[in-house]
Parts: C-alpha cells; sequence; structure tokens
C-alpha cells in the first residue's frame, strides 16, 4: 500500500466497559479520511480476566463468544461487535491486523502437579537444585467452550515452563521436566536463553503444540478475515516456529497475508539476525528509532540530530521496518517505559510520516490521548497525515548537516499532482536552511502548512530556496497552488 499508515487502535489505560469494538467500528469512516490504512487491535480473546488487555490469554478461540472466566465479552467486547467492527473497516478500504500473543498463556483451569528444575532468573541454562514436584495452574479444560473450534486441550507437558509454584505459593522460573524437554533455541539469549517470559511459557516444540497454533493461525485469520497479524513477543518465542506459523497462515490467506513483529531490542545486529533467521517473512517494529527519538527528547539541544536515524532498521533494512514513536508498552507506566517526551513528538511523528522508508505506526494515545485525556498532538498528527497523502512522494534528499537543524526533500513524482514537500526539524534555535528543489522548479512560491511559519519561500532560478523551522519545532514547506 502506498505511503500506508497503520494504527495501534488501543493503549493501556482503556477503560474496561466492552466498547472499544463499537468505538472502533462507528470512527471507520472517520479514520479512512484522516489516512489510516491499516489497524491493529489488541488481543481479541478471552484473557484471564475481564479487564485484562488480552495479554494474558487463557483462551485463543473464544474471542468474546463463551461464558469463560466469569463473562461473555473481552474488554473490548463481543465476538459478534467484533465481526461488525472488522467487516466495517474493511467497507472502508481498511485492512485489519490482529495482535497474537503465542508466547504463553495464563488463567488455567485446574491445577496439576508434575517435575520442574528450578532455573536461575539471570542465567536459564543453570539449575538452582535438583528436580522436585510443583503444582501448576496449567490444565485448561475450556468448560464453557468445550470442544467447539478445537478439541485441543492444554496440559503441563505442552509448557515449557512455568512462573508459580501454587503447591507452596512461590514465584520463580520453573522449567518442566520430562522427555524432550527443553528451552527453545532461536530465541532471544538474554539471560541465557530468553525463551520464558511470564505465566506458562507454551513449548513451541512440542509437535502436537505447533499443530495446534498452526491451525488456530488458519482458523482466526478466515474467522475474523484478517489481513495480517502483529506478533507478541517473539524474542522469547523459537524464530523457526514463527516462520512455519507464517508458512501455516499464508497457504491459507496468500502471500500478502501481512506479518510484523515485536522483537523489543535496541540492538540493530539482533534485529537483523532475526529477520535473516526467519527469512524475512515478517517485518519488525523499529525499536532501535524508538530509542533514538526517546533520547533526543530527553536530551533537548544536547542531542546530535543527525545521529536520528543511526543504527536504526530503518536505515538498515528499509523494507522490514514498522516505525513509531510509542506503543503500550513504552507509554507511562508500561512494563518498557521509555516514553517520547511531549515537545518532541511532532517532529518524530513528522520524521516517520514525511520519510520515504519504514511504514509508520500511529499510537492509540498519541492521537486520541491516554486514560481519557485529550492529547494534545491530533492536530498535528492530522496535518502530518494529510501532507503524506498528498505530498510525502518520490525519492528523498537528506541534509542532515548541521547538529541541531536537520531535513530532507521529497522530490515528488509525476502520479500525485504537485506531490513533493522540504521537511525540517530544530532542537533548538531556529534554524534555516538553504535547499534546492532543482531548476524545474525555479521562481515557485512554496509555504508552511503546520502554521508554525508565515511568511513564503520563492526558489530562484536553480531551485533553491532558503526553509525555516521554528526552535525546537518542524515545518513541513510544499509548494504554492
Ligand atoms: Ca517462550
Amino acid at each position: 500500500m502506498e505511503n500506508g499508515v497503520m494504527m495501534q487502535y488501543f493503549e493501556w489505560n482503556l477503560p474496561n466497559d466492552g466498547t472499544l469494538w463499537k468505538q472502533l467500528r462507528a470512527d471507520a469512516p472517520h479514520l479512512r479520511e484522516m489516512g489510516v490504512t491499516a489497524v491493529w487491535i489488541p488481543p481479541a480473546y478471552k484473557a484471564d480476566e475481564q479487564q485484562d488487555e488480552g495479554y494474558a490469554t487463557y483462551d485463543l478461540y473464544d474471542l468474546g463468544e463463551f461464558e469463560q472466566k466469569g463473562t461473555t465479552r473481552t474488554k473490548y467486547g463481543t465476538k459478534d461487535e467484533l465481526k461488525k467492527m472488522i467487516d466495517e473497516l474493511h467497507e472502508h478500504q481498511i485492512a485489519v491486523y490482529l495482535d497474537a500473543v503465542l508466547n504463553h498463556k495464563a488463567g488455567g483451569d485446574f491445577r496439576e502437579t508434575f517435575m520442574v528444575v528450578e532455573v536461575d532468573p539471570d542465567q536459564r541454562n543453570k539449575a538452582l537444585g535438583e528436580p522436585y514436584e510443583i503444582q501448576g495452574c496449567t490444565g485448561y479444560s475450556f468448560p464453557g467452550r468445550g470442544d467447539k473450534y478445537s478439541d485441543f486441550k492444554w496440559h503441563y507437558y505442552h509448557f515449557s515452563g512455568t512462573g508459580f509454584d501454587d503447591a507452596r505459593k512461590r514465584s520463580g522460573i520453573f522449567q518442566v521436566q520430562g522427555e524432550g524437554k527443553a528451552w527453545s533455541d532461536g530465541v532471544d539469549g538474554e539471560n541465557g536463553n530468553y525463551d520464558f517470559l511470564l505465566c506458562n511459557d507454551i513449548d513451541l516444540d512440542h509437535p502436537d503444540v505447533v499443530a495446534e497454533l498452526n491451525s488456530w493461525g488458519k482458523w482466526v485469520a478466515n474467522e475474523l478475515d484478517l489481513d495480517g497479524m502483529r506478533l507478541d513477543a517473539i524474542k522469547h518465542m523459537k524464530d523457526q516456529f514463527v516462520a512455519r506459523f507464517l508458512d501455516a497462515v499464508r497457504s491459507e490467506r496468500g502471500d500478502d497475508f501481512y506479518a510484523v513483529g515485536e522483537y523489543w531490542s535496541r540492538n540493530l545486529e539482533t534485529l537483523d539476525n532475526y529477520l535473516k533467521a526467519v527469512g524475512h517473512k515478517v517485518d519488525l517494529f523499529d525499536v532501535p528509532l524508538h530509542y533514538n527519538m526517546f533520547q533526543a527528547s530527553q536530551e533537548g539541544k544536547d542531542y546530535d540530530l543527525r545521529n536520528i536515524l543511526r543504527n536504526t532498521l530503518v536505515e538498515r533494512c528499509r523494507e522490514f521496518a514498522v516505525t513509531f514513536v510509542d506503543n503500550h508498552d513504552s507509554q507511562h507506566g508500561s512494563s518498557l517505559e521509555s516514553q517520547v517526551e511531549d515537545w518532541f513528538k511532532p517532529l518524530a511523528y513528522g520524521l516517520i510520516l514525511m520519510m520515504k522508508d519504514g511504514y509508520p505506526c500511529l499510537f492509540y494515545g498519541d492521537y486520541y490521548g491516554i486514560k481519557g485525556e485529550k492529547s494534545p498532538h491530533a492536530k498535528i498528527i492530522d496535518i502530518l497525515l494529510n501532507a503524506r497523502k498528498k505530498y510525502a512522494y518520490g525519492d528523498q534528499m537528506d541534509y542532515f548537516d548541521h547538529p541541531s537543524t536537520i531535513g530532507f526533500i521529497r522530490t515528488g513524482d509525476e502520479a500525485h499532482v504537485h506531490s513533493g514537500l522540504v521537511f525540517l526539524i530544530s532542537n533548538d534555535e531556529a534554524g534555516s536552511k538553504t535547499m534546492c528543489l532543482g531548476k524545474e522548479h525555479a521562481g515557485e512560491v512554496w509555504r508552511e502548512i503546520t502554521g508554525s511559519i508565515p511568511d513564503e519561500v520563492t526558489l530562484d532560478e536553480e531551485g533553491n530556496g532558503a526553509f525555516s523551522v521554528d526552535a525546537r519545532n518542524l515545518a513541513v514547506w510544499v509548494k504554492k497552488t
């Protein structure tokens, strides 16, 4: 999709009122108008409790259809509302990506007794003693759903580890013992082996588990007519499972079934190696770019803006980078808190929405606000989305030549009349840059569209213009028509 924009349509503090699917359905025409071309929806299946965001997954097949865990609906609504919402988004040519949590399960139905070895949290390959018996909540019978859609029942041997011993009421990392039991390879190397994250860690080496999850992937993609998935916590999952899972879903839905993975690492080599390991079957969120923007927002004028794209995924592997400013995990109060400061957010969104490379993802919290409090950024994001739609075409020429004022030109293309733009950001004083649009633009008058600079610029006979930007602000210049 040319100049596509994904929107993450949730934040961490949404009320547990079951209205998100209805809200999103009603919002479809507006999203289309804004320029949103795909929506990433939160985990839509039953979690361990109604108020959970969906990441403490209980039953992947319960999309708000069965009375389980004391509720039929999820935090976001019922299956019927979910399906109607997706139909409405499709009516408006907006793709839908479901958040898929396949690393772990929570909220088991019954306790089981089994052998484990407790391991060192900092060195998961190191046992802290001899094997012993614990009780874990690892049995899943799905009493409300029964065998509908799948008769697979989960037991302790479908997991590689669990985080709680119910017999002694103790937390820890307990590796399940038995034939062939081990942490998976092809996971992140942090803590020796980062297979285990939390709850009941799904054993992605178990053939029955793999078959069941592949089967679910095909089922849910068909059932909800999905266009793609956002894969949660993939640094904790066997990489070859992820590759085969996508093969399975694509065999059903076609090769253009979209996938982006959450691999939370700011190490570019790690991300690059992961892409190679999975045969580039999945895009990744550009976590290094997020951290560059976070750092730039914290350091203010001391940050050298020429480094803003340095060691990022969008610089190294541009075709596979999903660029984002913040998400539900980086926002204040979340597990990976690293929220980009407010003053820098418009600059950050300008960068990811105007530049040629990367598939930008807009965060609900930045557009609609957090905890019901209105976002101060909606207006500038609207302007930038509109600019992306109208002007952000053609090649990019960078002017990353000053520590506190950088910019680029988008040359425009023939398919989009009057397209092309000049983009600038400053993290210090107001600045100005002479940039060359080329002789064919000689004599044109250009104007600034975010409203920060009232003066116009007339290009000289070579197509040069002196484009300015306000202090700690952004500027987007386009041809006056
Ligand atoms: Ca895992």
